[in-house]
């Protein structure tokens, strides 16, 4: 990920139960599909754990869609609301959790401009 991006990224992210802001070493990026970004957070201060799910697109900041501790996965704090709202959640409420198989040959969209 574009460093820029997730430090904008990391700005606008904060731990869901302590309220500390995340570091950069405790941000894992875990892939992507399209504008759609998935990352895991730990927070060293109450060493909770968290799934973040936010839509990065070139030029705009980046829109947390979820912030999901891993005690309450399922519930979301994000109130945006647009077209990617609904999207992500759509997907995250079908979404198994297997992350391997969505980022390695997951149902591609054809002819979109994700290939490169
Ligand atoms: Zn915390």
């Amino acid at each position: 990920m574009d460093d820029r991006l997730l430090r904008k990224l990391m700005a606008n992210m904060k731990c869901a139960v302590c309220g500390q802001r995340y570091e950069r070493a405790n941000i894992n990026v875990l892939g992507h599909r399209e504008d759609l970004w998935f990352l895991s957070v730990f927070c060293p201060a109450c060493r909770s754990q968290g799934l973040v799910a936010a839509v990065i697109k070139e030029g705009k900041l980046p829109e947390i869609m979820s912030d999901l501790t891993a005690g309450e996965q399922g519930r979301f704090t994000g109130t945006v609301s647009s077209d990617d709202v609904l999207d992500v959640h759509t997907f995250l409420t079908t979404f198994d959790g297997d992350f391997a198989s969505l980022f390695s040959n997951g149902p591609e969209k054809r002819g979109g401009a994700a290939s490169s």
